[in-house]
């Protein structure tokens, strides 16, 4: 299982910061409170983004699958290199 891809849906997050506590060199909340992904650039978006384009992108696959887990409503979804959905 390598996680390829990271997406925070905005309509399931609801600003509890559980990412930002588990992996805050991954997400940060914005000024709707709202899960986004640090990529490269200074791009801040709740992705769809490609875990080679986060500013961490070194993050391991462990870790990431801890923040997504650590979300209380499931809303850090996790893709494979096939795009298959792997968590939730
Ligand atoms: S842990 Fe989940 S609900 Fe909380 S900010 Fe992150 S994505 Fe949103």
């Amino acid at each position: 299982m390598a996680i390829k891809k990271i997406l925070v849906n905005r309509d399931l997050c609801i600003g509890a910061a559980s990412c930002v506590v588990s992996a805050g060199s991954v997400f940060e909340l914005d000024s709707e409170n709202k899960g986004v992904l640090k990529q490269h650039g200074g791009v801040k978006n709740s992705g769809p983004a490609k875990k080679m384009q986060l500013e961490n992108s070194a993050i391991s696959d462990e870790d990431l699958m801890l923040a997504a887990q650590s979300c209380p409503t499931k809303a850090i979804f996790l893709y494979n290199e096939a795009d298959k959905q792997i968590y939730p």
